[in-house]
């Protein structure tokens, strides 16, 4: 049965409730999927009540935005304790730093002659722990630029005049927050980073898995991340991405799935890392 490991809620910056999210798993025919907000866990709980009436399995999960050689990394993280107390602390400081992180982005997007409040971006969010999706709703809303692209083209990318580097962790970092709460931590959309030479330090560092089945990736790039994982028995895992309709992606829940074998292998390299001891 298709799974799909690789979702966002409003939490985050996905525009779907937790609840919505499993509705529109379950009807697109999705039996397992992970919740992955960026650097939040506050949605699983509701969502897992929801995939528990509904028939979905809810595995509890994460996606860590860190940066390392230049370049953004996002570490995901399946299976997690989402109630470590480690986990939960660390999360706090980066969900502070994301508030102060949008104060930045807007003084600089005000020396660029763009005025956009704070507090705006975070009534779209619904919550402080906003993102750039946010300020891009933002600045689209006040008129300033059309769509996403041009927000992000023009003001927001990592190399953008209004970037601003969020709390720093680096994804070796992120990778032991995910072991240490019992995860199984995943090198997340690997030709978004584009940044290979950084796979060895994260295998030293814990990593298990690489997403290699992933909506931007091509055919040749999954093919590329499959052989990688073959070469050092990794596993491979995969997603949508999802992040709902007014997000700026238009990309449906369940557009990347993976199969029953390869989630029995997470499954149990997650069984294998969390053995008691003496077995
Ligand atoms: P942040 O967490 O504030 O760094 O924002 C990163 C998020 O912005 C990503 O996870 C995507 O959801 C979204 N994003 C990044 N680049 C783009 C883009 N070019 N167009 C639309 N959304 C983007
Ligand atoms: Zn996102
Ligand atoms: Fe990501
Ligand atoms: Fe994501």
């Amino acid at each position: 049965m298709p799974a799909d490991l690789h979702v966002h809620t409003n939490f985050s910056d996905g525009t779907d409730s937790p609840e919505v999210v499993v509705e529109k798993a379950k009807n697109a025919g999705i039996t397992e999927m992970a919740i992955t907000d960026h650097d939040v866990v506050d949605g699983i709980d509701r969502a897992a009540k929801k995939g528990r009436d509904l028939g979905v399995e809810v595995i509890p999960g994460i996606e860590f935005t860190t940066e390392a050689l230049g370049a953004e990394i996002h570490i995901l993280g399946y299976y997690i304790d989402h109630h470590d107390h480690t986990l939960l602390k660390t999360i706090k400081k980066i969900q502070k730093s994301r508030e102060e992180r949008i104060f930045k982005i807007c003084e600089k997007l005000k020396e660029l002659g763009i005025s956009l409040e704070a507090e705006k971006v975070f009534e779209i969010a619904g919550h402080r722990a906003a993102g750039r999706p946010h300020i891009a709703r933002a600045m689209i809303k006040e008129g300033y630029v059309r769509n996403f692209k041009e927000a992000f083209g023009k003001y927001i990318d990592f190399h953008g005049p209004a970037y601003v580097a969020h709390y720093k962790l680096s994804p070796e970092e992120a990778i032991k927050l995910v072991i240490a709460a019992k995860g199984i931590p995943v090198y997340a959309h690997p030709a978004v980073s584009n940044c290979d030479q950084i796979i060895p330090d994260l295998i030293s560092a814990g990593l298990a898995g690489i997403e290699v089945y992933y909506p931007g990736h091509n055919r040749e790039q999954t093919a590329h991340y499959l052989d990688i994982t073959k070469k050092y028995a990794l596993l491979a895992t995969g997603g949508s991405d999802y992040h709902g309709k007014r997000s700026g992606r238009e990309i449906g829940i369940g557009y990347v799935s993976i199969t029953d074998d390869l989630m029995e292998k997470i499954r149990s390299e997650y069984l294998h890392r969390n053995k008691p001891r003496g077995d």
